[in-house]
């Protein structure tokens, strides 16, 4: 029987990842049929529930509901009890259980996919919603210099910092919450961009001295060239969108559903060459 999968989420329309799970599927032979789940702001876990009573086997879950899934689920494995955001809920016999598969997404593109790595690297991390409580501890592990977290709500990054404050000694120059107008005399070697901002066409409020020597600008959104990216350009930085983090986040849920794992390359280039 085929199996069901969905992501879920508000806005969902734009996801690629039906197209992406139905690569993988092709690719390792599994009889699944993945699609959107489209979730009234009010309405997430009604919506959620009835996908499982109706016989769905697991959920990707997308914005604004990452924190939303981590208190709905039963229990919480792979990196999702640190993060307090899930974006894969699995059916295991009778519970939900939430997992986090952001953090390795992006933590796999960035140096398998781009050649970039974390460590000693001074990093700014833009956004304090559900991406970024996912990706706080893989990132780091990985030990980088130091880690800043800035958001257009500030009090959000001083509580998402404060969540993480015990895995801040994994990196020499500590975790720090700071906004906008405070990071006008710092520079990151690799610069962030967790926020949705990208989706509506905008940016957060960054100096345009941001930018150390050789830095990567990287966005979560993927599939268009946002205002960020453009910045980041013409002030000298190399750029890459989110799309291959998308696409090893979806291998982990993937794997994390099916115990198959997808080769990620072929997928990445056929989305960019239009699939
Ligand atoms: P979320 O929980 O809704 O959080 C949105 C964040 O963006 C908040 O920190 C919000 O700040 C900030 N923001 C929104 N509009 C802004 C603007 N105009 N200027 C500055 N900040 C703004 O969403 P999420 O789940 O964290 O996802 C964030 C983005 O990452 C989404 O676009 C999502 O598609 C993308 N994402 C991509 C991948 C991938 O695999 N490529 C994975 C995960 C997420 P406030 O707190 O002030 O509202």
């Amino acid at each position: 029987m085929t199996a069901r999968y969905a992501v879920i989420g508000n806005p969902v329309a734009h996801s690629k990842s039906p197209q992406i799970h139905a690569e993988f599927a092709r690719q390792t032979g599994q009889d699944i049929a993945y699609d959107r789940l489209p979730a009234p702001l009010d309405a997430f876990v009604a919506t959620a529930r009835r996908f499982f009573d109706e016989g769905g086997l697991g959920l990707n879950v997308t914005l604004p509901f990452k924190r939303e899934a981590w208190s709905m689920v039963d229990a919480h494995a792979g990196g999702a009890l640190a993060a307090e955001a899930v974006n894969t809920i699995k059916v295991e016999g009778d519970r939900l259980v939430g997992y986090n598969t952001d953090g390795k997404g992006l933590v796999t593109d960035l140096q398998n996919n781009l050649g970039v790595q974390v460590r000693d690297r001074r990093v700014l991390l833009m956004g304090a919603g559900g991406a970024t409580y996912g990706v706080m501890q893989p990132l780091l592990e990985q030990r980088p210099a130091l880690l800043v977290v800035a958001n257009r709500t500030p009090d959000k990054a001083v509580a998402l910092v404060g969540h993480f404050r015990q895995l801040a000694q994994l990196t020499p120059g500590g975790v720090a919450a700071k906004s906008y107008a405070e990071l006008s005399d710092a520079q990151f070697d690799l610069v962030i961009n967790a926020t949705s901002a990208g989706l509506s066409g905008e940016m957060p409020p960054l100096p345009d001295t941001v930018f150390a020597q050789g830095a990567m600008a990287y966005d979560m959104v993927y599939g268009t060239d946002t205002p960020f990216l453009a910045f980041a350009r013409s002030h000298g930085a190399s750029v890459a969108d989110g799309l291959g983090m998308l696409v090893e986040q979806a291998a982990e849920s993937f794997y994390i559903w099916r115990g198959k794992r997808p080769l990620t390359a072929p997928v990445i280039a056929k989305l960019r060459s239009g699939m």
